[in-house]
């Protein structure tokens, strides 16, 4: 298989330096930057298959190059924070980052984030298909949403959601399960995400459409249910 190719932007140079050389030692290959523009500017000349963003970077932050990357390309984020920025987590993740990780961090908790992101990714790229409940459809290979041929406009999470539930249609999901499947990793009492993306996929479909595709076992989580 060929070398994976990593971009780290990241500003604490001697943490760069630390990460860079494991990745290199566990077979990537490694670009580094210390700047969020030089980093954007790499992005763009780039063909990256993973980035690694630090949140607070001089030039531009990780979560507006999170957004600006979003525009066109699904290629795994995961973000680096410090345990001392206050950051809002739903926010931060609807900007597109596939997972989050706390400074410090052991690498070996890195590689394995790393390694489920290129996996849930790789997944994502052998599953294409077209899906259906009632008259909602979901074309996997275009990450289209609609709704009785109109479309749905989606953010990458609400879509990951949304695939999710229907690719178990008629069965209930505990937020548990919804959280380590479509955030990638246990997110461990913070299932509340998952009520608020619950919130915006129904005010997206369920209120524009009429419709009740998303339904709650109150206590227990979400289905969405084929009439
Ligand atoms: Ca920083």
């Amino acid at each position: 298989m060929a070398q994976k190719k990593v971009l780290l932007i990241e500003d604490e140079v001697k943490l760069a330096r630390f990460v860079e050389l494991e990745l290199r030692y566990e077979g990537y290959e490694v670009t580094v930057c210390h700047n969020g523009r030089d980093g954007m500017t790499l992005i763009n000349e780039g063909n990256f298959d993973m980035i690694l963003l630090d949140l607070m970077l001089p030039g531009l932050t990780g979560i507006e190059i999170c957004r600006r990357v979003r525009k066109t390309s699904n290629v795994p984020i995961i973000m680096l924070t410090a345990k001392d920025e206050v950051i809002d987590k739903v926010a931060g993740l609807d900007s597109g980052a596939d997972d989050y990780l706390t400074k410090p961090f052991a690498i070996e908790e890195l590689l394995a984030r790393m390694r489920v992101a290129f996996k849930h990714c790789e997944d994502k790229l052998t599953k294409k298909v077209l899906l259906q409940v009632q008259d909602l459809e979901i074309d996997t290979e275009k990450r289209l949403v609609t709704v009785g041929g109109t479309t749905v406009e989606l953010t990458k999470k609400e879509y990951e959601l949304l695939l999710y539930l229907v690719q178990n249609k008629n069965i209930v999901l505990t937020r548990e399960q919804i959280l380590n499947e479509v955030w990638g990793y246990s997110y461990i009492g913070e299932t509340n995400v998952v009520d608020v993306y619950v919130r915006y996929l129904r005010a997206k479909i369920d209120e524009t459409f009429q419709k009740k595709f998303i339904h709650t076992i109150r206590g227990v989580g979400y289905y969405v249910k084929e009439e």
